[in-house]
């Protein structure tokens, strides 16, 4: 059996390593082809590598993420697994690091920290700290009862606030504008109108609400350096074929189907299964035939696309530099129009708070800061630029986690397979965070390894939409 995968971010990679890991005790596994349209593999896990030129001890080298960056080891449990298995290890390869948060509003005159200890009186206040605990563990706990299904975020914080006695700046202050700094959220709905349920996926599996606190991590060198260990195991372990520069586009012809490369329909391969894992407006394009019923869900999910800038531009952090935290939040004022989609300014000193370069935050070293969607401008002069000079930044795009998508992820389970076609990817599971993408691989595949051993594949069972959610969430945040 020839399985084509379509799309290598960790969806893909994630599909196909599943399929080839029978093949590493010796049994029987298809072959398996990843095609990625880019030179690289990764997808939103892009790092950028800089010099800050010479320092008194040689030259100082950094690095920087511009989407994916950070994973929680007390919950990514399936990642956990395939890093240990590549040889992929805690203190060398990743680390902790320092999870403080900071709010502050756009003309920096109020600012308060989370977590980290305040100083200068840059915490924040004891009652609405209270609040933000409770809502972490009572939300936390809601997050996959079905009851919550269709509440909006404020609906949710609305109704349980009395009750919780929640400070009436929680929401305003706190969660929105956190909200509003996760990839999936939207502009035109704004962190208010997302789905409770979506946030909480976000919120249990990244920051540990209502479950095991978080052990929240970086990958050292960047998550490039994550997927380049990944992509070396499975090519030189696993036999998987890795094929980038290669815009696929697939028709199925026959029994069977066909893999084109877009660019000029030249190169053609086939194959027998044909798993899409790239986003679904990607997937759309380049799926010529597809089944009945799949398109209009795949239409249905929404993009966002956003600008992330590595740069020194110290105006775009709080006023106040002791309330610089490793994330920083803007907050919209009670009103505000024209929201952006999600808007997070990195401390990157912060995040690689790094032992190998012990004295690289001491005074008189380079700050530099991580924006997506800048709330301000940024002077070209303060861009960090890589080793080619080429400035760095990227668009990146995220599925929206809206209600649609929710419905979309429910309604695609029982298409899966059918005329030898799978989905998997972030838009199909949950938020869509890399150990979700990790479980829709290993979903993906089972199903496709039943297959290949002849077995009777049994019709998915899909629940209701509410059950569904709900059970994939507590899968994914048990520890
Ligand atoms: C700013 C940002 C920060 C994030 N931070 C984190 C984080 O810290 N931790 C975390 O777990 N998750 C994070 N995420 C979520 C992240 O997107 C997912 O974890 C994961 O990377 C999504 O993987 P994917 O494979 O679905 O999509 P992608 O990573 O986008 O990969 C899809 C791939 O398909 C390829 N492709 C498209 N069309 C074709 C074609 N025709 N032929 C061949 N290839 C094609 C693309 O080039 C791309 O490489 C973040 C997302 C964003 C946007």
């Amino acid at each position: 059996m020839k399985v084509a995968v379509i799309g290598g971010g960790v969806g893909g990679l994630a599909v196909a390593y599943e399929l080839r890991k029978p093949a590493l005790s010796g049994r029987p596994a298809p072959e398996v082809t990843v095609y990625e349209a880019q030179s690289r593999f990764g997808g939103n896990a892009d790092t950028v590598n800089f010099s800050f030129g010479k320092g008194p001890q040689g030259e100082i080298r950094r690095w920087v993420d511009l989407g994916v960056n950070d994973f929680n080891t007390a919950a990514y449990n399936d990642i956990m697994t395939v890093m240990k298995a590549i040889g992929f290890e805690e203190g060398v390869d990743y680390r902790p690091l320092e999870d403080t948060t900071s709010y502050y509003t756009g003309d920096g005159s109020t600012f308060f920290t989370d977590n980290a200890t305040p100083w200068w009186g840059t915490g924040m206040a004891p009652t609405l700290k209270a609040s933000v605990d409770d809502f972490m563990s009572t939300a936390g706990a809601d997050g996959d009862n079905p009851k919550y299904i269709d509440y909006t975020l404020e609906q949710y914080i609305d109704e349980r606030s009395g009750e919780r006695k929640w400070d009436p700046q929680l929401g305003p202050r706190v969660i929105y504008p956190r909200v509003n700094g996760m990839y999936f959220t939207s502009a035109e709905l704004g962190p208010r109108r997302m789905p409770f349920y979506a946030v909480m996926h976000y919120y249990k599996i990244q920051e540990g609400a209502g479950g095991d606190p978080a052990r929240r991590m970086y990958f050292v060198g960047g998550a490039s350096h994550w997927i380049q260990t990944l992509t070396a195991y499975m090519a030189k372990r696993m036999g998987v074929r890795l094929v980038s520069g290669f815009s696929a586009a697939v028709a199925r012809e026959g029994d069977g189907w066909t893999v084109i490369d877009s660019a000029d329909g030249a190169r053609r391969e086939t194959a027998d299964t044909v798993v899409i894992a790239t986003h679904a407006n990607d997937g759309l394009r380049l799926l010529k035939t597809p089944p009945p019923g799949v398109a209009p869900i795949m239409a249905s999910i929404r993009y966002e696309t956003a600008v992330s800038v590595a740069h020194v531009d110290a105006r775009l952090l709080p006023v106040d530099q002791n309330a610089w935290c490793t994330y920083n939040i803007v907050i919209h004022e009670p009103g505000a129009v024209a929201l952006k989609p999600y808007v997070i300014n990195y401390v990157c000193n912060r995040h690689q708070n790094d032992a190998e370069n012990p004295d690289y935050n001491r005074f008189g070293l380079p700050m530099f800061f991580l924006s997506i969607n800048p709330h301000q401008p940024i002077r070209e002069s303060m861009v960090l630029k890589d080793d080619n000079g080429t400035p760095a930044f990227a668009y990146l795009h995220h599925n929206v986690f809206d209600f649609a998508c929710m419905k979309a992820q429910h309604d695609i389970e029982p298409l899966q397979g059918a005329a030898g076609l799978y989905f998997a990817g972030g838009w199909t599971h949950g938020s869509g965070l890399h150990e979700e993408c990790w479980q829709q691989g290993m979903q993906v595949a089972g199903a496709i390894l039943k297959r290949f051993e002849n077995a009777e594949a049994p019709a998915p069972a899909v629940p209701d939409k509410a059950a569904f959610l709900a059970a994939r969430l507590r899968e994914t945040a048990a520890g």
